[in-house]
């Protein structure tokens, strides 16, 4: 365990022998009106802009200028098999074979995607689980699965803290499951909680899972670039992601889903389109639709290169730093966050993220009991940019990948200032 120190020396200590110190400086970092880099802690939100992206987007935008439609095969990087340089990488951040892994649509669309394919109630065992409290588009879209196949909202099980409790307790996840056992279609929670910071236990929920027949797939919007992840080796069935979070690739930029490798041939109905046709025939154009293996077979559209430019530029970052790395620092530096936090010794505030490193990524929770909208808006005002969720919590997020030891000093040291 780090010995941290409330003053400021120690954050620019820290800053100076934190290896991943250089890659801040790979980041366009917004500005106040001063002119002062910001704080950011919102990477959870919109991840920053790697200076790289840029000059990515460009590139594409001179071949087509250049090359027009020659560019699905003469661009620097041909379009045609544009989305597979994305494989590797991606493959790598959530600890996936290649073939399981493709960058396409938006998050959502990925869960319904998955969800035509891997949602199969009958009609006693059709219920999904989710956590309470899960971001609403979640919630949206398993509802609709579930009125789309006859069900109602009877058919949904959420997943709730015990009284007086903010997280949920994995003992507690694992009881439900087994206690509506034979009635569970599908599993469908988040890596990490998007409110709360919670980093579940997936490997002991897929075991639980499938323990009772039930499919099991994971919304890693908050978890993917935040937090280690193994889907293969845990044996997850599906998951899907969005990329303009911790993934740096801009707002709305093409997400990510992944299918286990078991189901890569697997008989099971999906919405298909031309470009998850095999793709060694796709262009004879054929009226019957064959797929390519592997997650590959789920796509739907040709896929937006201007974007997938800047899922390109970020991902090699990631490639190049590693999760280990990542990882590592982010545990310092929320480990950090949290201690300038405690050592306020306030009863102004709590923090409702678990306290146990390995159950949370870098986004603490920060309840405020009084006025923390006030609070929230003075941090605002000070060049701190965090994000307010109602009714009394304000999250933030130091992001390893940019964020300093001495933004997380600069921060504490403002919400002190301005705690009612
Ligand atoms: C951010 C987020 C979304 C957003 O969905 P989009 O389809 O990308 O707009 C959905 N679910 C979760 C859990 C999220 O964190």
């Amino acid at each position: 365990m780090t010995a941290y120190r409330t003053d400021a020396t120690n954050a620019a200590e820290m800053d100076k022998n934190d290896p991943l110190a250089p890659y801040r400086d790979q980041f366009h970092i917004p500005e106040t009106k001063a002119g002062d880099a910001c704080i950011y802690l919102c990477g959870n939100s919109l991840g920053l802009q790697p200076k790289a992206t840029e000059t990515a987007i460009q590139q594409e935008l001179t071949d087509w200028k250049m090359l027009g439609v020659e560019g699905h095969f003469h661009a620097k990087n041909p379009w045609m098999p544009y989305h597979e340089f994305l494989t590797k990488p991606l493959a790598k951040l959530v600890g996936a074979k290649p073939s399981e892994v493709v960058a396409m649509n938006g998050l959502t669309v990925n869960l319904h995607l998955m969800m035509v394919s891997f949602y199969r109630p009958t009609s006693t065992r059709y219920k999904i689980v989710i956590e309470r409290g899960a971001f609403p588009s979640d919630r949206y879209a398993v509802l609709s699965q579930l009125q789309f196949h006859g069900f109602d909202e009877s058919g949904l099980i959420e997943l709730t803290p015990r009284a007086g409790e903010t997280t949920l307790r994995t003992e507690d996840i694992l009881s439900t499951i087994k206690a509506e056992g034979e009635s569970i279609a599908l599993i469908l929670i988040g890596g990490v909680n998007y409110y709360t910071g919670q980093y579940f236990e997936l490997k002991k929920i897929t075991a639980a899972g499938h323990e009772a027949g039930a499919v099991v797939g994971f919304d890693l919007a908050h978890a993917v670039g935040n937090v280690p992840l193994e889907l293969n080796a845990w044996g997850v069935d599906f998951a899907c992601w969005c990329s303009y979070k911790y993934l740096n690739s801009g707002p709305g930029s093409v997400a990510g889903c992944f299918v286990h490798e078991r189901h890569a041939n697997a008989d099971v109905p999906r919405f298909s389109g031309w470009w998850g046709h095999d793709k060694q025939t796709r262009f004879k154009m054929g009226p019957e639709f064959h797929a390519t293996q592997g997650a590959d077979g789920w796509q739907l559209s040709n896929p937006p290169i201007l974007s997938m430019a800047a899922v390109k530029a970020s991902i090699e970052l990631f490639d190049k730093v590693g999760m280990d790395a990542l990882r590592d620092k982010s545990l310092k530096l929320t480990g950090y966050m949290e201690f300038l936090l405690d050592s306020l010794k306030s009863e102004a505030f709590t923090v409702m993220t678990p306290r146990e490193p390995a159950e949370r990524g870098c986004q603490l929770s920060i309840v405020v009991k009084k006025e923390g909208r006030k609070t929230f808006d003075a941090l605002t005002e000070a060049g701190v940019i965090c994000d307010w969720r109602e009714p009394d919590c304000i999250r933030v997020a130091p992001v390893p990948l940019y964020n300093s030891f001495s933004d997380v000093h600069r921060f504490v040291t403002i919400f002190s200032e301005h705690l009612a």
